[in-house]
């Protein structure tokens, strides 16, 4: 008998794993060899400030805190991992209205604790080869999370755990205060069952009538190579270029709300360049293009919630753009509500077809 059954292995689930693993808990991990995983193909950006607007990323401080604590407690028992890290990261202004908008708020408390040296257009301490036609800023406290670095790390930690499968509403069932969830052939049996299962959790017969809203988006990404880029900084404008090593670059991503399927397609590379063009004035080389569907939620916030009518069945979700910033925090706030010592965060608790009746 485990204590939990974690459905779905990508960072939502193995964060979680991770986090009640290590606080004592039986667990096992069932993944459909992460079909349609968000995780396996994510930017790992972490950055306070988001859009156009430049409007403060959701309770920031707090989150960041959490993962860094989170991130750097797992590399210190891990040999010589590296999961976070804290990276450099200039954003470019598209024009002179983003330049305006800014100057109006940048001396705000909420924006101004995330910004460093300010530069004006054409300034030298910028490459060239990055376009800078309207100046820019630092960003203080952005960095890169290695998703599939930790992905792979966990699956080797938990692999006497992990089960290969898909749980449909068949696979499930409860008797008295036990789950029953039957998989490769036989029937494992836990307290609790907690769905970590992404986009997926939209189509999820089990979560169907909590009234949860997703608006999943399409995202697309690239890796490139140039050697006429410099490596030190994140370069950003709502679209990233990344260092990832070797005078290679991960460049993240287009947001097509119409397209829910994780094919690359050669609209997808149009838009990349596109982006990566009006960013960037020098040559480079396309090694791959992946494409994956963001858990999004109607709300822009991600849910935890244990469902009203069977005891013992939770699930974790909607973490949309921010998976690396919001795993840690969700899952130590998971571990306190099956610890009975806390409540899932009131925030995050969007069950709207309950809330009505
Ligand atoms: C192009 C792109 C770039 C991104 N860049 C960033 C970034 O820079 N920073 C950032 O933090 N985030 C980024 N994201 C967002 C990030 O990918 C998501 O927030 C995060 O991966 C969601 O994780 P998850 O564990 O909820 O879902 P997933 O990673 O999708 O994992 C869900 C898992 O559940 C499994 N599963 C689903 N249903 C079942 C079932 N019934 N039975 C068994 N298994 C099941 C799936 O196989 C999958 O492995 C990006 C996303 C995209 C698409």
């Amino acid at each position: 008998m485990h204590d939990c059954i974690i459905i779905g292995a990508g960072i939502a689930g193995m964060v979680t794993a991770r986090a009640l693993h290590d606080a004592g808990y039986d667990i096992a991990i069932i993944d459909n060899a992460r079909k349609g995983s968000a995780s396996i193909i994510a930017a790992g950006l972490i950055n306070p400030i988001t859009g156009k607007r430049f409007e403060p990323s959701w309770r920031y401080d707090e989150f960041l805190l959490k993962a860094q604590q989170f991130y750097s407690e797992c590399e210190s028992r891990d040999d010589d991992q590296v999961y976070y890290r804290p990276f450099p990261m200039l954003r470019i202004f598209a024009d002179e209205k983003e330049y305006d908008t800014f100057q109006k708020k940048y001396t705000l408390e909420y924006l101004g604790r995330y910004v460093g040296e300010q530069f004006g257009p054409e300034h030298p301490s910028i490459h060239p080869s990055i376009k800078n036609n309207y100046g820019g800023f630092r960003t203080l406290n952005a960095g890169i999370f290695e998703y599939v670095n930790f992905l792979n790390s966990m699956s080797s930690k938990f692999s006497s755990f992990m089960l290969n499968g898909f749980i449909d509403k068949g696979n499930l069932s409860r008797t008295n205060d036990v789950w029953n969830v039957t998989i490769d052939n036989q029937v494992i049996h836990s307290r609790k069952v907690i769905f970590c299962d992404g986009w997926q959790g939209s189509k999820n017969p089990w979560l169907a009538d909590l009234g949860l809203r997703y608006d999943i988006v399409k995202g697309e990404s690239c890796i490139i190579r140039t050697k006429l880029l410099p490596e030190t900084d994140i370069i950003s404008r709502g679209f990233a270029i990344i260092p990832i090593g070797n005078q290679t670059f991960r460049c993240a991503a287009t947001f097509q709300w119409n397209e829910l399927h994780t094919i690359p397609t050669a609209f997808g590379a149009e838009r990349l360049h596109n982006r990566i063009s009006s960013l960037i004035d020098c040559e480079y080389e396309v090694l791959e293009q992946s494409a994956g569907l963001r858990p999004t939620m109607f709300e822009h916030k991600p849910f935890m919630v244990e469902h009203p009518k069977y005891p013992g069945l939770l699930a974790m979700g909607g973490l949309g753009t921010k998976g690396a910033l919001y795993a840690p925090y969700m899952a130590y706030n998971l571990l306190q509500y099956l610890s009975n010592v806390g409540e899932i965060d009131p925030e995050m608790n969007l069950l709207q077809a309950f809330h009505h009746k």
